[in-house]
């Protein structure tokens, strides 16, 4: 049984084909046919970035997705070349980096992904049902057994042998969990108070296609502001402003138009000035990111698994939920198959909730790191943020001037390597380096802080990577 049928739950029900007779996935909205914005993902409107990690998943669980994908006008763009992205007040380089990135709305990767696990036999989707707690056997087991479901019919109590929760940022787990005698986890907090405002552009028509995706990312501690242009189906632009600490654009054009223009470089005012507004502007706030060590708790039933945002919910801006969710599937999957060898499911939800934060720590690290370097962001400053912080900002950039760094750089925002890739001498001295350079001299005569954005190295698309067939 999972609950949620957003990205977390269409690949746990995808990885629970393999492994169960019958999967039930339960999802409280009800969609119609084809892509479309929905109130339980309310980021749905808002860009979203893939990074290779989850492409990987994503096309390891659903061989043909990517190329149906760009059939429907998707995109896959070198994650490098393709992209212009300015960061601490530098380009980061673009060359041909070999990975890829997908641009395309968030409802039609979910669209797709949703059409995949409902053609499996063994998958049942329960659309406009929601889960308002858990059953317990009462033989005093302490075993998860099934979920109580509000259904158009009444509420109603379905028998599971495992139950997922993929409910997202808003799950209600600690509390189901009270219900049942269990204490509520531990839960690691960074208040951000973040914006998103979004509107979809036609292009201007003389666009020579100079970037496929255009990042201005907020450069703590000062610029609270950030905008993001994206290429996505149907020729059009995915235009999002944000704001920290309660920063937000307006949701009227003129305002939205303004706030643009008031981001600390022109470039994004000055190609959407040219560009035409199409639909309504969407605005969502997060305030937090948020952790819950399930692994922590003295005592968790049997039957139970969490994962995707109702487990970590982390920053958007690092485009990393996607990708976690996909590595928590992944590890569930695996813990499956080591269950197999066993012969009994017995054992499972203790192994997988002490293994996932083995997924969840480097992007934790990675995004809170960032946003501790404002200090209005709240939450708990590990020892030694002071030191990773000078280091983390000289290594961003050298990103704009030294191939090696960027690409080291990258392996880690992709989630394909951990923090050694960017401690190893190879890196840290050219870092080191330039820190002790940028004492001596200011940065604007060492890094690449052109007025426009760098020009491509290698334009086309790349071809997608199988995993599996
Ligand atoms: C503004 C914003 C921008 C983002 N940008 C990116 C990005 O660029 N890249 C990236 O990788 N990630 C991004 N994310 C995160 C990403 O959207 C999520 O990490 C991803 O969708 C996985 O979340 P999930 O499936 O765990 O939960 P959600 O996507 O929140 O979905 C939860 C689902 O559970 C359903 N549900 C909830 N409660 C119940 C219930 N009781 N019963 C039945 N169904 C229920 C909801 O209707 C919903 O369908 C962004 C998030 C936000 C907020």
């Amino acid at each position: 049984m999972v609950i949620g049928g957003s990205m977390a739950g269409l690949l746990s029900a995808r990885v629970l084909a393999d492994h169960f007779d019958k999967v039930t996935l339960v999802e409280r909205d009800v969609r119609g046919e084809g892509p479309a914005a929905r109130k339980g993902v309310p980021q749905g409107p808002h860009i979203h970035v893939l990074l290779d990690t989850g492409r990987r998943i994503l096309d390891t669980y659903f061989p043909d997705l990517f190329e149906q994908l760009q059939v429907q006008g998707a995109e896959l763009i070198d994650s490098s070349g393709d992209l212009a992205w300015h960061h601490f007040g530098v380009w980061k380089l673009r060359h041909t980096s070999g990975i890829p990135g997908l641009l395309c709305t968030r409802p039609l990767l979910e669209w797709n992904v949703l059409r995949r696990v409902k053609a499996r036999p063994n998958v049942a989707v329960r659309e406009g049902c929601s889960i308002e707690g858990l059953i317990r056997d009462e033989k005093g087991t302490g075993r998860i057994t099934g979920v109580r479901v509000k259904t158009p019919q009444g509420e109603e109590s379905w028998e599971a042998d495992l139950v997922v929760d993929a409910s997202g940022r808003g799950s209600r787990m600690p509390q189901w969990l009270e219900a049942i005698g269990y204490a509520r986890p531990e839960e690691e907090q960074v208040i951000v108070d973040l914006s998103y405002t979004t509107c979809l552009h036609e292009p201007p028509p003389h666009f020579q296609k100079e970037w496929k995706a255009l990042f201005l990312y907020p450069s703590p501690p000062k610029a609270w502001r950030a905008g993001f242009i994206s290429h996505v189906e149907g020729g059009r632009w995915l235009v999002t402003l944000n704001g920290y600490f309660g920063e937000h654009a307006p949701t009227e054009y003129q305002g939205f138009l303004e706030y643009a223009r008031s981001l600390t470089r022109p470039d994004l005012y000055n190609y959407l000035k040219e560009a035409t507004p199409i639909g309504p502007i969407s605005q969502h706030k997060v305030k937090d990111c948020r952790w819950r060590h399930y692994e922590k708790l003295a005592r968790f039933p049997e039957g139970l698994a969490i994962l995707g945002d109702a487990a970590c919910a982390f920053n958007p801006l690092y485009g990393q939920g996607m990708s976690v969710a996909g590595l928590g599937a992944e590890l569930l999957d695996t813990c499956l198959r080591e269950q197999a060898e066993r012969g009994e499911l017995s054992g499972l939800a203790q192994r997988f909730r002490e293994r996932l934060p083995e997924v969840i720590r480097l992007p934790w690290l990675l995004g809170t790191g960032m946003d501790l370097l404002y200090p209005q962001a709240v939450g708990k400053r590990p020892f030694g943020l002071g030191l990773l912080h000078w280091y983390l900002l000289r290594l961003m950039e050298r990103t704009s001037t030294d191939a090696h760094v960027h690409r080291q750089f990258y392996r880690i925002l992709h989630l394909h390597a951990g923090l050694e890739a960017v401690l190893q001498p190879s890196v840290a001295l050219p870092v080191l380096g330039h820190g002790v350079m940028s004492l001596l001299r200011p940065l604007e005569r060492l890094a690449n802080t052109e007025t426009r954005p760098p020009p491509l190295t290698r334009p086309g698309p790349v071809p997608v990577q199988k995993s599996r067939s």
